[in-house]
């Protein structure tokens, strides 16, 4: 038997590092639902849309393909993006575009379907709230500012995209307030979801630790 699972939690926590690992392990699809907003924002921002225009950025995301590969690719209109969806100009604009009721219906309603036939680990703020409010393992991932700052900076750094500690930090407390505070599926933690706190644990530990709650679901 297959189920879905829910993982949220605030910018940088680790979601998409263990949901991804996590997929590997039980043989799942992982679903990252922030890399969505980010191209929403990518391209709106490319376009040189008003974040704030709602009508123009629906008949936008009618118009757009976003694929969500199994090896972690994300193509926008056929073209792979990985890295231009992680800037911080990108990250600051996926926190305004997803504060827009019907872009988030509209990415809603994609998400929804893409879980239908089971089997995914998705991962966002609103999975275990809105999305797949009936998912049968609710993880909430959570771990101090300044441990998510600092492994968000050395990713970055691996990475080779330019990375400035004091401004992440920042961005990613902005980000926290912003998406915790908006009036629309406000980051929450669901009343069924497993608080997680990933600041001191390694990701392998984080990992094991859902794994043997998904293990107790599926006894
Ligand atoms: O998870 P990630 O940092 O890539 O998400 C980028 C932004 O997209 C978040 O700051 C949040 O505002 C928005 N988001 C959302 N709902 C989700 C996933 C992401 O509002 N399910």
């Amino acid at each position: 038997m297959k189920i879905n699972i829910a993982i949220d939690g605030p910018s940088a926590a680790g979601k998409s590092t263990i949901a991804k690992y996590l997929a590997k392990e039980l043989n799942y699809s992982h679903l990252d639902t922030g890399a969505m907003y980010r191209c929403v924002a990518y391209k709106v921002l490319n376009m040189g849309i008003c974040i704030e225009d709602e009508p123009k950025i629906i008949e936008v995301i009618k118009n757009t393909v976003i694929e969500l590969k199994p090896d972690g690719s994300i193509y926008l209109d056929g073209k792979q993006v990985n890295d231009e969806i992680r800037t911080n100009e990108v990250s600051m604009g996926a926190s305004n575009v997803s504060k827009l009721e019907k872009v988030r219906e509209e990415l809603v309603a994609r998400q929804q379907e893409m879980a239908k036939s089971k089997g995914v680990i998705m991962d966002g703020r609103d999975i275990g709230t809105v999305v797949l409010k009936d998912a049968e393992v609710k993880i909430f991932l959570t771990a101090s500012a300044e441990a998510r700052a600092l492994r968000r900076h050395k990713e970055n750094i691996e990475k080779g995209i330019p990375s400035i500690l004091e401004e992440l930090t920042k961005e990613i407390e902005a980000r926290d307030y912003q998406d915790s505070h908006r009036e629309h599926s406000p980051l929450k933690k669901a009343d069924d979801a497993i608080e997680v706190d990933s600041s001191n644990l390694t990701i392998a530990e984080v990992v094991n630790k859902i794994d043997e709650i998904v293990k107790q679901k599926l006894k």
